[in-house]
């Protein structure tokens, strides 16, 4: 009976393409100290800029695949019954899977290229990683030389505004507010459910692991994201 849905989707709608989450069992988070990577430390150290490269270069341009909770996605966007996609994950997949780019909300911004922190400048990352190899160059903006950074979003980094404001726009016209592969430990994107929960939307989840919103939401379903959202949209 929604009129008006939105998607919210974290790290866990990407395991089943590959891509370990922050703080799952076999999480990033297990492994790196995430204290290390703040705005801060980019800004101030070059030791820890040529250690972010160096993790880069060490990365192959394989990309990876979107599975089926994406495409689970793409199928209730194109039904009518999505209207957006708000994300905290930065690997490009709901593009990728076909869900309209304008449609597509990204919290943390985006892996697969870089831009300078001063002016904004897109770069990709192949041409910076194969300078950084040859020669450990870090790479700087030829238009302002200010420091180039992946195009995601730092600890201690604003919140991209335009995107906070169109999450919160979507967010306080839906009725039906679908949380997907989150932890929903992570403010303030954690907000957004709790924020379509006050404005009078039905709240559901789906996650593996139980989160601090279960308790709030109308549903919480605990479970593997693709096979179950692929079978709600029937692609599975
Ligand atoms: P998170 O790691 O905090 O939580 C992911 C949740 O998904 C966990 O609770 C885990 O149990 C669950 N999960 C994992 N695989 C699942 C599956 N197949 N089915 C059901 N549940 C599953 O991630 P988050 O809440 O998105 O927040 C942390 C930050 O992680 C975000 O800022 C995001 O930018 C970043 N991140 C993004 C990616 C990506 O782009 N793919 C990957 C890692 C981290």
């Amino acid at each position: 009976s929604s009129r008006r849905a939105i998607a919210f989707t974290g790290a866990g709608i990407s395991t089943e393409s590959g891509i370990p989450d922050f703080r799952g069992p076999n999480g990033v988070w297990k492994k790196l100290d995430p204290a290390e990577f703040t705005i801060d430390n980019y800004l101030k150290n070059a030791e820890h800029r040529a250690r972010v490269w160096g993790m880069r270069a060490a990365t192959t341009e394989a990309r990876p695949e979107p599975n089926d909770g994406h495409r689970a996605l793409v199928d209730l966007e194109r039904m009518g019954i999505i209207s957006s996609v708000i994300t905290q994950n930065i690997d490009g997949l709901h593009q990728a899977s076909g869900v309209a780019s304008e449609r597509v909300i990204e919290l943390h911004g985006n892996t697969t290229y870089a831009t300078c922190l001063e002016c904004g400048e897109r770069y990709e990352l192949v041409p910076i990683k194969h300078a950084f190899l040859a020669d450990g160059t870090l790479p700087e903006c030829t238009e302002c030389l200010g420091i180039i950074k992946p195009a995601t979003i730092a600890f201690g980094q604003a919140m991209p505004a335009a995107p906070m404001r169109q999450a919160e726009a979507e967010t306080l016209a839906a009725d039906l507010f679908l949380a997907i592969g989150s932890s929903l430990v992570v403010y303030p994107a954690a907000g957004f459910p709790a924020l379509a929960k006050r404005n009078g939307a039905r709240l559901v989840i789906l996650n593996r692991e139980p989160t601090p919103l279960d308790e709030i939401a109308d549903l919480a379903i605990r479970g593997e994201i693709g096979p179950i959202l692929g079978e709600a949209a029937g692609v599975a």
